[in-house]
């Protein structure tokens, strides 16, 4: 059965995306500062492994371990030169998992520098950079691309450019907001709300929102999706959170939610009109299965 485009879907019903894979990945071995990426072309059973948990669990959208594969991201491990094989890999373990019912978003995050005049990147060179990985994933077959965890909305700009010049395919684009005080929600380089959905939406983002954003917790959350939907208009949002706020335990951040504290705030999240929900940092399987069934609860009930 073909599936739908995923902008129809999303017109019927809200849909569940995954969570984290880093998370997943240092449970099963990977070591701190190691390039998870790798793992598509040296242990993809593994990563396939993580898939389909995410699958398991009723997940409708699965995200493709390529978060930090466009070139410039891969070269602070010296991995510039890998950068086709391991987007396509990425893309063919998510797709044989999620084959034929879920959706695959190739994942694209920030290159881990910043664009002048802030830092030596031009605009027009990461506009190659995020084209290169952008025309791998859409080669290897993902359904649409998910650009996460920006701070700054220029260069979420050329990365949804990038991504629109690929392929007419939809683009998803999230940032990762902080607590801006009084209410209020910035991204690290310190754009509030209005002006950062704005810019997506206007760079061709067919769906806007919020992923990951350190220091705030699941209500925080739900505050923030309200003011992202009303920033977005008519543009669909997604919200994915982190498994509540890190603590600090022994040096590590350590994401304390549990799966029914995540369910507790589908319902709020499903009410500001937020559809497309998943999870960030922290989020496991269990997570995502139990956010599943309160959503599926509020949608059907
Ligand atoms: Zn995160």
């Amino acid at each position: 059965m073909a599936k739908t485009n995923l902008l129809e879907e999303l017109k019927k019903r809200p849909l569940l995306c995954d969570g984290a894979m880093g998370t997943q990945l240092f449970i099963r071995g990977l070591a701190a500062g190691a390039c998870g990426e790798l793992w598509n072309v040296g242990r993809p059973e593994v990563v396939q492994e993580v898939h389909r948990a995410y699958r398991q669990a009723g997940c409708d959208l699965i995200t493709t371990n390529t978060f930090g594969a466009s070139s410039a991201a891969l070269g602070k491990h010296g991995l510039s030169d890998q950068t086709a094989t391991l987007n396509r890999t990425g893309a063919a373990a998510a797709i044989r998992e999620a084959t034929p019912d879920a959706w695959v978003l190739g994942d694209v995050g920030p290159f881990g520098e910043f664009i002048e005049p802030l830092g030596d990147m031009k605009a027009e060179e990461l506009l190659e950079i995020f084209g290169e990985q952008a025309a791998a994933l859409y080669a290897a077959g993902v359904d649409a691309i998910i650009i996460e965890t920006m701070s700054d909305p220029t260069e979420l700009e050329v990365a949804v450019k990038a991504a629109k010049r690929a392929s007419a395919k939809p683009v998803i684009a999230t940032y990762a907001f902080a607590d801006g005080g009084g209410g209020s929600f910035r991204t690290m380089m310190g754009t509030p709300v209005k002006d950062a959905i704005a810019r997506a939406i206007a760079a061709g983002a067919d769906v806007v929102g919020a992923n990951c954003g350190s220091s705030l917790s699941l209500s925080d959350y739900v505050n923030l999706a309200e003011q992202i939907v009303a920033a977005a208009g008519k543009t669909p949002v997604i919200v994915q959170p982190n498994a509540g706020s890190p603590m600090l335990l022994d040096g590590k951040l350590v994401y304390r939610a549990k799966p029914e504290d995540m369910t507790a705030a589908v319902p709020s999240l499903l009410k500001t009109g937020v559809r497309i929900i998943g999870g960030c940092c922290g989020t496991t399987p269990s997570h995502l299965r139990a956010m599943g069934e309160a959503m599926r609860r509020e949608t059907v009930g």
